[in-house]
């Protein structure tokens, strides 16, 4: 099975189908400990676009160790990354290229 190999990239950035507006939006009515009330409080826009995908900074990613700072608290989105208990290619993740599940999808 596949190990993370903790690299870092699927949060740095981390992209989102939805725009800042639309998380915060959607927020205001989501419970918390949700997706995205986490966003919201913690995912900053970059204003990097890449097609439908927006590019967010994740204020609990430390940049020096490329860790994750609230690994005990992080939302659902974080915890089921990449494959969310679905086979592997599930087509909506977006995979850095040097994510060690690449090797899934191989
Ligand atoms: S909460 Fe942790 S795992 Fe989730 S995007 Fe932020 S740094 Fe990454
Ligand atoms: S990009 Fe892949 S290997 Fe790197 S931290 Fe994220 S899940 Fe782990």
């Amino acid at each position: 099975m596949t190990a993370c190999s903790a690299c870092g990239d699927c949060c740095d950035p981390v992209w989102y189908p939805w725009g800042a507006a639309d998380i915060r939006q959607a927020a205001s009515r989501a419970a918390s400990g949700s997706d995205l009330a986490f966003a919201a409080e913690h995912w900053h826009a970059t204003g990097e676009r890449r097609g439908d995908l927006h590019a967010y900074r994740c204020d609990r990613f430390d940049p020096a160790t490329r860790l994750c700072t609230a690994h005990d608290d992080r939302p659902p989105i974080c915890r089921g990354y990449p494959w969310y208990d679905e086979p592997p290619d599930h087509r909506l993740v977006v995979l850095p290229e040097r994510c060690a599940f690449q090797a899934d999808r191989r």
